[in-house]
């Protein structure tokens, strides 16, 4: 077996030696209920506050806005369906974009069988969300826009201070699904008039199954789990203490290294494009050139299909994806490559790569040099291609 070179960070990332750390003793120490009322439960309590503390401040936000999730899928359901649910006498239409996450699209199509109407705003070329679109979107009974802060698959970083200035000045509740961005981009709640944020804590360096949603003060908003009165009887279940620490761990690590983690990983993010780009005939770069997270690469290879590429990469320890890893698996190409433009064979043809600070410019020598074998590989058995360049 060769050694596993890891290139699908967007899918999740490595949970952090400290942070694991820091977790151990909230599984064998400190494993009190935090609900409890005795002595013993305290330091779960307390943990549990400082971290709110922790998230809170990294985003200019107060704690008491900061509730705790199972991740990225539950802080954007909880968005949307309680918004929805709370706002529904003032009106009941939304605002998103055709490139969300399905944890957004799937909730937003949940919504329409229930009697709202959604707008899925287009992007152009590059993924990024066409704002005046939005704005010709806005109904007197648009009662939320959800636009995503960076998209996961092809990495672009949308307009989001634009949308919320936008929102703000319509009266409409703007939420942001941050999940691809928190602890990679620097977001200010107030700054980008956001009223609700989604976060996942596996998307830098902490465990899987915990998440936050950010809930403006003020805002008339319903419990998402019905049960206990945790987190302000809005989510009830007990908390998941370990998984909190080491969500507060990975903030506080992502937050101190953030400038230093992105400059290392734009680095060898280019390094990858600029090879892929001199080297292999016919590809394509997906998503903005620069306004775009710095550890995305997303190549569309034409006459190949991205599954083939991504099987072959497998074999020799390299791992990446074809669109996001929800969808890979299924044969449709994914929504956001068709969203900004690219015909279906064109868009089978993806293959996402997503660079950590842990990844060598050695790894992204040997990925390219096995990419640009087996793309020829794959050519050579493609009647297409063959068709293709008889034409030429
Ligand atoms: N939103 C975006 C943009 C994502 O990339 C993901 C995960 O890939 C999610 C939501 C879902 O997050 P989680 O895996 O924590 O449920």
């Amino acid at each position: 077996m060769n050694q596993t070179i890891y290139l699908d960070n967007a899918a999740t990332t490595k949970t952090d030696p400290r942070v694991v750390e820091a977790m151990l003793p909230y599984f064998t120490e400190h494993y009190g209920n935090p609900s409890s009322v005795y002595e013993f439960s305290t330091p779960c309590k307390q943990a549990i506050g400082a971290v709110r503390e922790t998230i809170a401040k990294s985003l200019g936000a107060k704690p008491g806005e900061i509730y705790f999730t199972a991740g990225g899928t539950e802080s954007d359901n909880w968005a949307i369906k309680a918004t929805a649910e709370a706002y529904a006498s003032k009106g009941k239409h939304i605002i998103t974009s055709k490139i969300e996450h399905h944890a957004v699209l799937h909730t937003c199509e949940y919504l329409e069988k229930r009697g709202f109407e959604v707008t899925y705003v287009d992007v152009d070329e590059n993924g990024i969300v066409k704002v005046d679109e939005l704005k010709r979107a806005i109904r007197p009974d648009t009662i939320l826009i959800s636009v995503m802060f960076a998209n996961n698959e092809i990495g672009t970083i949308e307009p989001i201070k634009e949308i919320g200035q936008i929102a703000k000045d319509n009266g409409i509740l703007f939420h942001t699904d941050a999940v691809q961005a928190y602890g990679h981009l620097p977001i200010h709640v107030d700054e980008y008039h956001i009223d609700m944020l989604s976060s996942s804590a596996h998307k830098l360096n902490g465990p899987k199954g915990i998440g936050f949603l950010y809930i403006r003060t003020g805002l008339k908003t319903r419990s998402f789990i019905h049960g206990g009165a945790q987190e302000r009887k809005r989510r009830g279940g007990t908390e998941n203490v370990p998984g909190i620490v080491g969500y507060g761990k990975a903030v506080e690590l992502a937050m101190a290294s953030m400038e230093e983690r992105e400059e290392k990983e734009r680095g060898l993010r280019d390094y990858l494009i600029g090879r892929v780009m001199a080297e292999v005939p016919f590809v394509r770069l997906n998503g903005h050139r620069s306004q775009r997270l710095s550890n995305n690469a997303n190549f569309a290879f034409q006459f190949i299909e991205g599954e083939s590429l991504l099987i072959m990469l497998d074999g020799s320890g390299i791992c990446g994806s074809s669109g996001s890893a929800c969808t890979s698996g299924s044969l449709d190409p994914s929504h956001v490559l068709l969203a900004i433009g690219l015909p279906h064979e064109i868009a089978h043809g993806s293959l996402r790569l997503t660079v950590s600070p842990d990844n060598t410019r050695e790894e992204m020598d040997l990925v390219v040099d096995r990419i640009k074998e087996i793309v020829k590989k794959l050519r050579d058995m493609s009647p297409l291609y063959e068709d293709f360049m008889r034409n030429q």
